[in-house]
């Protein structure tokens, strides 16, 4: 059973002690938190639902993963405008004959994430619900002017990834198949990093002209990026990169990778890792006119397509 929620509240909140910033005046204790942004700042929101069936499944990933995922979608977002993260805020909607231990679980795999990138866990709420319900709000900021947006890719700019794409989309695959996977600490399934570091050094080194994650996979956020920035885009097959066990297919349009997709004028050298992260050039943007306003992508034979978005559904399918 889960604790009443004046015990959870006081538990979580005891959990979440180890998570401080200078710039969280006052957390968890107040009605609200009190955040000081760095001066000449700007602050970023974002925040992001993780429902039981749809975004998880109870049997297929353990507890400290369900936790870890749904704080690294909104780092993943912060990461993507380039900023740097500064609290986050946790609503719980949790069944009642849930176990506690479950709720724990759930809770250090979120703090230990939350203690890696120094984002202290400022505040929430909680209730009881038919199914475990998260929602996860981070507050980010970079300095003024320097969030990159989804709009600025330009004709002639070039296309790039950090990391490799499908891995968590062909681990997903195999739970489908019913087939035992092991929640290792190193996988990009469960237990996928933000690319926060890397984001920070383009930021700083000005180089993106545009720049999403890769939470619904290439198909889709590249899809964005060409509908905010009204230009088109070819991408070359051969220059995907894949991680192991992934098909082209998943590496497309399989989702959650959380790797960073960004545009930067042809001019910018760009060096092979950052931050730890491969970088692999992987096409580039034309004007919407002679693009059609679509995603092209070449074979290995030069034969050209269309590719149309088909990111990953979630749960939705079963
Ligand atoms: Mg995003």
């Amino acid at each position: 059973m889960v604790l009443a929620e004046r015990k959870l509240i006081a538990r979580i909140r005891h959990m979440a002690e180890t998570g401080r910033s200078t710039a969280l005046l006052r957390g968890i204790g107040n009605d609200c938190a009190i955040i000081s942004p760095p001066r000449g700042s700007e602050l970023l929101v974002t925040t992001d639902l993780c429902i039981e069936d749809v975004h998880f499944r109870r049997r297929w990933h353990p507890a400290r993963s369900i936790g870890h995922r749904c704080l690294v979608r909104g780092l993943s977002d912060i990461a993507a405008m380039a900023g740097e993260p500064l609290a986050c805020f946790l609503s719980l909607g949790l069944p009642a004959k849930l176990p506690q231990a479950w709720v724990d679980e759930f809770m250090r795999g979120l703090l230990r994430l939350a203690t890696k990138f120094k984002v202290p866990l400022a505040g929430g709420d909680t209730s009881t619900a038919d199914k475990i319900v998260a929602d996860i709000l981070v507050l980010g900021y970079t300095p003024a002017g320097a969030a990159v947006l989804r709009s600025g890719a330009r004709p002639g700019d070039r296309i790039y990834v950090t990391g490799e794409l499908g891995g968590s989309a062909a681990v997903l695959k195999q739970l489908y198949a019913g087939k035992k996977v092991t929640a290792a600490r190193s996988s990009r399934h469960f237990y996928p990093l933000p690319r926060l570091q890397a984001a920070r050094w383009l930021r700083e080194k000005k180089i993106p002209s545009a720049m999403i994650d890769l939470s619904d996979g290439v198909s889709v956020d590249l899809g964005h990026i060409c509908e905010e920035s009204k230009v088109s885009a070819a991408i070359y097959e051969a220059n995907i990169p894949m991680s192991r066990g992934a098909d082209l297919q998943l590496a497309l349009h399989g989702g959650e990778d959380y790797e960073l997709l960004f545009t930067a004028p042809a001019l910018a050298k760009l060096p092979p890792k950052i931050a730890g992260a491969p970088i692999t050039l992987i096409g580039e943007i034309h004007s919407a006119r002679s693009g059609g306003g679509l995603i092209h992508i070449f074979g290995e034979s030069g034969q050209r397509r269309v590719l149309r978005p088909a990111g990953w559904q979630h749960f939705r399918q079963i």
